[in-house]
C-alpha cells in the first residue's frame, strides 16, 4: 500500500507501533521496523544517555526507518533533543505538551515531526506550529489519555474534518478489523500499542504482560483525571485510587497516593500489587505473546482480508 503516510515515512505497512514507557524500547522498535511498519522508541521511561544508547542499538538492528516518542513533560527536554539531533533520528513523535515550542527547531534539522492529540483543539494547534501528521489518539487507549473521553470512532472523523494533513489512528486498535475501520473514518495508518506491549520483544516484564493477556472486559478504567488522566489495568493500585476518587481525592491527593516511579514497578519490575499499569481497553482481546512481527503481520493480512470480503458484499 502507498498513502501520504507510508511516502513520510518510507514504510512498507501503515501501522506504527506506539511508543510506550517502559515497553517500547530498542529491540522492540527494531523488530516493528524490521517487519515493515514503524518502530518507536518510548523516551518518557529513559534517561538521556540510555535513550542515546537505544537509539544507536536501534539503528545497528534495522536499516529501516524508526522513530522516537518523546512526551514534552519530560524533565531534560532540551538534553533530549539535543541527542535526537546529533544522532540523527530521522522521525519523531512529540506527546504530552505544547507542540509549538519543538516542532521548528526539529524541522530544521529535517527531522519529520509527528505530535500525538486527543480533540480537535490540540490538532489544530499541531497543524499550525507545522507537524507532518498527527496521532488522533482516542479514549480507549492505554496510558496518558485525553480529559474529553472523545472514542476513537468519534475522534477520528473529528480532526479529518479539521486538519488536511495524514491522521493516524490510535486507541483500541489490535486487530486488522479495527483497522479497516480507522481508514473507514479516513485514518491514513493506525498507531498500535497494547498489541505490541505484550510483544516478545517488548521489555515489559513478564508480570505485566501475563496481566495483560489476563485482562477481561472492563478491567481498565480512565483514573486520575483531576491530576493527569490516564488508563490503568484494574490492580490494588488501581483500586485504591477509585476508592480515593470516589471519595472526592483532589489532585494532591492523587499526586500524593501515586508517588514516584510506579509505572517503573508495575510494568518494568513487574510489581502488579503497588505498581501503575498502564494498558489499553483492547487487552482484553489479547490473548498470547507473540514476535512483533507476527503481531504486525496478522493485523495487516486481516486488513486485507476484510477489506476484500467488504468489497465484494
Ligand atoms: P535491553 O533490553 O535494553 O537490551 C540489552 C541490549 O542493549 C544489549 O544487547 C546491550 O548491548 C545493549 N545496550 C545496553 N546498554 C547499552 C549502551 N549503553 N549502549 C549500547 N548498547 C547498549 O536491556 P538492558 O537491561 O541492557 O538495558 C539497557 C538500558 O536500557 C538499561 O539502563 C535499561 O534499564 C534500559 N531500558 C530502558 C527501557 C525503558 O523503557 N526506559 C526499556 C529497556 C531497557 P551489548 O550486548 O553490547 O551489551
Ligand atoms: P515519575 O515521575 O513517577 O517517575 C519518573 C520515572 O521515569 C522513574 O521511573 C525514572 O526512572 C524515569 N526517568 C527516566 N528519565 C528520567 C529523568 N530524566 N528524570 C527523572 N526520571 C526519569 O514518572 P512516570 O513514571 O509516571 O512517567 C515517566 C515519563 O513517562 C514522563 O515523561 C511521562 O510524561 C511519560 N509517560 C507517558 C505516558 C504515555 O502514555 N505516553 C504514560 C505515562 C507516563 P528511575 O526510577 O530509574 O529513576
Amino acid at each position: 500500500m502507498q498513502n501520504r503516510i507510508t511516502k513520510l515515512f518510507n514504510i512498507e505497512v501503515p501501522i506504527i507501533q506506539a511508543g510506550m514507557i517502559w515497553c517500547s524500547g530498542w529491540k522492540l522498535a527494531a523488530a516493528v521496523s524490521n517487519a515493515g511498519g514503524l518502530g518507536i522508541i518510548g523516551a518518557g521511561s529513559m534517561y538521556p544517555e540510555v535513550l542515546r544508547a537505544h537509539i544507536q542499538k536501534c539503528r545497528s538492528n534495522t536499516n529501516r526507518a524508526f522513530a522516537v516518542n518523546v512526551p514534552l513533560l519530560y524533565p531534560n527536554i532540551e538534553e533530549i533533543m539535543d541527542i535526537l539531533i546529533e544522532e540523527k533520528v530521522k522521525i519523531v513523535f512529540t506527546s504530552a505538551g505544547n507542540p509549538a515550542t519543538w516542532t521548528s527547531l526539529l524541522k530544521s534539522h529535517g527531522i519529520t515531526v509527528v505530535h500525538v492529540i486527543a480533540n480537535t483543539k490540540f490538532a489544530q494547534k499541531a497543524a499550525a506550529a507545522g507537524v507532518d501528521a498527527i496521532v488522533a489518539e482516542g479514549f480507549e487507549a492505554g496510558g496518558h489519555n485525553g480529559r474529553e473521553e472523545t472514542t476513537t470512532f468519534c475522534l477520528i472523523p473529528m480532526i479529518t474534518s479539521v486538519v488536511n494533513i495524514p491522521v493516524i489512528a490510535a486507541g483500541g486498535i489490535a486487530g486488522g478489523k479495527a483497522m479497516l475501520a480507522a481508514f473507514a473514518l479516513g485514518a491514513e495508518a493506525v498507531q498500535v500499542g497494547s498489541a505490541f506491549a505484550v510483544a516478545a520483544e517488548s521489555s515489559a516484564h513478564p508480570n505485566f504482560k501475563n496481566s495483560i493477556i489476563a485482562a477481561a472486559e472492563g478491567d481498565t478504567a480512565l483514573q486520575m483525571k483531576k491530576l493527569v488522566p490516564v488508563r490503568l489495568l484494574r490492580n490494588p493500585f488501581a483500586e485504591a485510587i477509585a476508592t480515593a476518587e470516589a471519595a472526592g481525592a483532589d489532585a494532591s491527593k492523587l499526586s500524593e497516593m501515586l508517588g514516584r516511579a510506579r509505572a517503573k514497578a508495575g510494568m518494568f519490575e513487574g510489581d502488579l500489587e503497588t505498581g501503575e499499569l498502564e494498558i489499553g481497553q483492547v487487552s482484553a482481546m489479547i490473548k498470547e505473546i507473540k514476535p512483533a512481527a507476527a503481531i504486525l503481520q496478522q493485523i495487516w493480512d486481516e486488513y486485507r482480508i476484510e477489506k476484500e470480503r467488504l468489497f465484494k458484499s
